[in-house]
């Protein structure tokens, strides 16, 4: 027995599932996790010292790599002088002075601490706004695990959610509405059928929780449109994309503005945080300015919000690297397009900047319909294959492939080497 699988038999008499977040337990893959002792920049070591190369990086915000030095060095400091005060310390008024300054459309921003936290937030701070109750979210994206967000796929864009975990009451999600993602039509249908009642639609504007699909030219433009056609609010749920695309996120890439904006991973730099932020009108509505109650005893920590402003100051002000991340990155996913093309598998590559995702599937993947085409038992196999050759993705096919800073080519020819071989066989 390796030490992660005893660490895993121990973990499984004290934890449900001897995990603290489900997709840990590697269930999808039909295997036991890795039990991680340490990281550092693009590797992780298990506790049985087996080498990886990271390919989730904390699932996004680890852009840097692991250990970063600058980052390490911010939060020793903070520790030596206290951990948590609940009172209010510089460090916040810089942080959201930063995320002001990088991101165009914040104008005010709250922490909390985590991405759940951030848009279930957001969420309320909609509702208080526009004095509404009905939200529209897209299938297949996530937004955290709150009662109202956890609704299935499938039920149909006309018909109110139906929630997606037991636990949640029906009248948790009745105001969630479903609508598909890149089809405009289908979310006019939900403004067409419930006028004047939409507060928000929430959308991820890259989706990331499906495997990574594309928003299509027409689609983040077009939500603009039908959103302040009909006094609705936009929400981009950047927690992913914020700060990974570029310093201004998916809303600068895609030239698309959002009323408010949530934030988590990066922002945090491998600390628990997440913010929501927006116009000034908007975030007025939250307490003690505005009667929209929202708070938390650990938010704005000071050592947690030493790391997350360390990681964005020096991505603010390396705007170089972004750039020669994205051409790493572009480069690598080309180089596994290329590698199926020679072998002659028909498997869908989709991917942007730093994030990716091979679908097993022929068809194009636009949408949670066509993602859930793909073989999750081939996905499994091949899962199984690169973690058993020092390659670790996501154990999950619907989850992103993240590449950081701290990738080297050697790394990614790594990784490019064991998947011919295993596709090769
Ligand atoms: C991870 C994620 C969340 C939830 O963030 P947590 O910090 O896990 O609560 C919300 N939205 C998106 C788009 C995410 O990827």
């Amino acid at each position: 027995m390796t030490r992660s699988e005893e660490l895993f038999e121990e973990a499984q008499k004290y934890i449900p599932g001897g995990v603290n977040s489900p997709v840990r337990a590697f269930r999808s893959i039909g295997t036991t996790p890795r039990f991680i002792r340490s990281g550092s920049g693009s590797h992780m070591v298990d506790e049985d010292g087996i080498d990886y190369v990271d390919f989730i990086g904390s699932w996004g915000p680890m852009i840097l790599g692991h250990d970063y030095e600058n980052i390490r060095d911010s939060v020793m400091n903070a520790v030596g002088r206290g951990l948590s005060f609940g009172a209010t310390t510089e460090i916040e008024v810089k942080m959201a002075k930063l995320i002001c300054e990088m991101v165009p459309s914040i104008e005010m921003v709250r922490m909390v601490n985590s991405g759940t936290e951030a848009v279930m937030s957001a969420i309320r701070a909609a509702r208080g706004f526009t004095g509404r109750d009905k939200i529209v979210k897209f299938n297949g994206c996530y937004h955290g695990h709150s009662d109202g967000l956890l609704v299935k796929a499938g039920s149909g864009v006309m018909t109110a959610g139906v929630p997606d975990s037991s636990g949640v009451p029906a009248g948790c999600t009745s105001d969630t509405l479903t609508a598909d993602y890149n089809d405009l039509d289908s979310v006019e249908a939900l403004f067409r059928g419930n006028p004047g009642q939409i507060a928000a639609v929430i959308v991820e504007p890259v989706g990331a929780n499906m495997g990574v699909v594309l928003p299509q030219p027409e689609f983040l433009p077009g939500l603009r449109k039908i959103c302040t056609e009909n006094g609705a609010l936009l929400i981009f749920d950047e927690v992913i994309t914020g700060f990974r695309l570029q310093a201004d996120g998916a809303q600068g890439y895609y030239g698309v503005t959002p009323d408010l904006t949530t934030f988590g991973k990066i922002i945090g730099a491998g600390m628990p945080v997440g913010a929501y932020g927006g116009r000034r009108e908007i975030m007025q509505v939250v307490a003690p300015l505005g009667s929209v109650y929202q708070a938390g005893t650990l938010s704005g920590n000071p050592v947690a919000m030493n790391a997350g402003y360390t990681q964005l100051t020096l991505m603010r002000d390396h705007p170089e690297w972004y750039v020669a991340l994205n051409q790493k990155a572009d480069c690598f996913f080309e180089a596994i397009r290329s590698l199926l093309d020679k072998y002659g598998y028909p498997w869908q590559l989709n991917h942007i900047g730093s994030l990716g995702c091979l679908f097993f599937t022929d068809q194009p993947v636009t949408d949670y319909a066509s993602a859930k085409t793909s073989d999750t038992k081939a996905f499994a196999d091949y899962c199984n294959f690169m973690l058993n050759h020092g390659v670790y993705l996501a154990p999950a096919q619907f989850e992103a492939m993240f590449i950081s800073m701290a990738h080297s080519e050697e790394d990614l020819n790594w990784y490019l080497e064991m998947a011919e071989e295993y596709f090769r066989r």
